[in-house]
């Protein structure tokens, strides 16, 4: 019995609804997918619920419930995504967030939640941070991720992932103090360390030269930082010691690559991957198909198609799936044709709303061996797929039945 190799590849946010905007079609519909056809005519398909019917998830609890992890057993906030993402190695007993730079006036009230976004200098003030904040008895660590994020890492005994968040996550508010969500001495400790960290940060940040500079040029100054979706690591079993397969993961995203490590699967940072629009899918295609002559299951996310959906943009939607589509085409062209190959999604982001939604996403599973459906690829076609409906966990055993991976139950 052949033993196949494994390709899941997930476009974030690839669901969709029919809008007028695409004269009643879907992205995917309106496309043109000459790759994705192909490989959906000799393919199975179906639709998949991310985590279950009627629940909306987000990234981190879509891809914990798709590789076969129960969200809500192991997920523990975001925080912990965003710095293993960034290269922190997180320990057991640490409390992660995520962060980003803003602009606060003299009251403390928000002006810019993101510091006009596109700040240039938060490498250096991250590093500056990283130097100069100090609390009795805790490590504070932070990395950088893009833009105006970074993740904050606290280490010490005694602390709490139960706390909430400072960020008020709207202008016009002032910034929160942390509060404990439980009763426990170590959640009242950690939200007191989070408020002396912001407070230490307003009056690091705010006499730095980099904000006088910015405040000469007439940008808002990244003068406070705002944490929230603290979180600690869940004790988690990893991909191998589970499914037996050693994993690898493409992505050009931070928080999907701490996913894998969280996980235990190598998830290198691949040149040219951006997880926007002007990501390099060729680069990402060498990565993964080098990836696959030494590893059983290769993963690769595509991030573009989720950032379109936000945007409400549904002609740039149309493109990313179009460059979703040369991607998968450089894969499928140059593998043995012996692997099992699943295209789908992590959940859908129809364009219309700008925001994630329940919806099931379009599922494709292919292999020599499968049931060809001969349809195209979208999710009016897989309403009828042979693969029915499943739910984000059931889909690595039909991928590892597929792969004929599967011991037998019973004699
Ligand atoms: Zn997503
Ligand atoms: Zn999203």
């Amino acid at each position: 019995m052949i033993q196949r190799k494994i390709i899941l590849i997930l476009a974030d946010g690839l669901g969709d609804r029919p809008s007028r905007t695409l004269g009643g079609q879907t992205p995917l519909q309106a496309a043109s997918t000459p790759n994705l056809d192909a490989l959906s005519r000799s393919s199975s398909l179906g639709l998949l619920y991310p985590v279950a019917p009627g629940v909306t998830p987000g990234s981190d609890t879509a891809h914990l419930s798709i590789f076969g992890y129960d969200p809500y057993t192991y997920y523990k906030g975001r925080g912990p995504f965003e710095a293993l993402g960034a290269g922190i190695d997180l320990l057991p007993g640490d409390v992660a967030f995520r962060g980003n730079f803003a602009t606060v006036d003299e009251r403390m009230v928000v002006v810019d939640r993101r510091a006009g976004r596109s700040l240039k200098e938060a490498r250096e003030l991250v590093e500056y941070l990283n130097d100069n904040l100090r609390v009795d008895g805790v490590r504070v660590l932070l990395k950088h991720g893009s833009e105006h994020r970074f993740a904050l890492v606290l280490r010490g005994k005694g602390l709490s992932p139960d706390v909430t968040d400072t960020d008020p996550h709207a202008v016009g508010l002032s910034v929160n103090l942390s509060q404990p969500k439980s009763h426990s001495e170590e959640a009242a400790r950690t939200a007191a360390v989070v408020n002396e960290v912001t407070k230490q940060s307003y009056a690091l940040l705010e006499r730095h030269p980099v904000n006088a500079e910015r405040h000469g040029r007439g940008e808002p100054k990244a003068n406070i930082i705002l944490l929230r979706g603290a979180g600690s690591l869940a004790e988690i079993p990893s991909f191998s010691s589970k499914y037996g397969l050693k994993g690898f993961g493409v992505s050009g995203t931070a928080m999907i690559r701490g996913f894998c490590r969280l996980i235990g699967m190598e998830a290198p940072i691949v040149e040219g991957a951006t997880g926007d629009s002007n990501t390099d899918v060729a680069a990402k295609a060498r990565e993964a198909i080098k990836a696959l002559e030494t590893h059983d299951f290769v993963y690769v996310h595509f991030k573009a198609t989720d950032a379109a959906g936000h945007d409400r943009n549904h002609e740039l939607k149309v493109r990313m799936i179009e460059k979703l589509d040369a991607m998968v085409g450089m894969i499928v062209n140059n593998v043995s044709g012996e692997e099992v190959i699943c295209v789908s999604g992590d959940h859908s982001t129809p364009a219309d709303l700008g925001e994630h939604s329940a919806d099931p996403v379009p599922l494709l599973i292919h292999a020599p061996d499968c049931f060809a459906e001969g349809l195209r690829f979208n999710e009016q076609t897989c309403v009828h797929g042979v693969m029915g409906r499943l739910r984000g966990q059931e889909l690595m055993p039909v991928l590892l039945n597929q792969a004929n991976r599967i011991k037998k139950f019973g004699e």
